[in-house]
């Protein structure tokens, strides 16, 4: 794998660790996303790969920011959820308010 390919995977990781914890997501998304941490993505059958695909790889590797409506970069997810806002690091930046 390239570079850029091990960051995102890195990211991605990262991104499946809070949501097997946060409680953003629940069900199956769930116990597949716990699946896909203990056992690889290659291990979903193709049922559990479309309820991935759909409501964790579609939803939060490609999270669209909650107020410019950006696509924003896998390794700023977790922040912008912890937030509870789902803003890009830049919005979050522009609404955070000087103390
Ligand atoms: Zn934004």
């Amino acid at each position: 794998m390239r570079s850029e390919e091990i960051y995102e995977a890195n990211a991605q990781q990262e991104v499946l660790e809070y949501l097997a914890e946060s409680g953003d997501i629940d069900g199956a998304a769930l116990g597949i996303t716990r699946q896909v941490l203990s056992h690889g993505r290659g291990s979903l059958s193709a049922a559990q790969e479309a309820v991935f695909e759909r409501h964790v790889a579609g939803e939060f590797f490609r999270m669209e920011c909650g107020l410019c409506g950006d696509r924003m970069p896998t390794n700023e997810v977790v922040h912008a959820l912890a937030e509870g806002n789902r803003y890009c690091s830049h919005c979050q930046h522009l609404t955070s308010k000087p103390d």
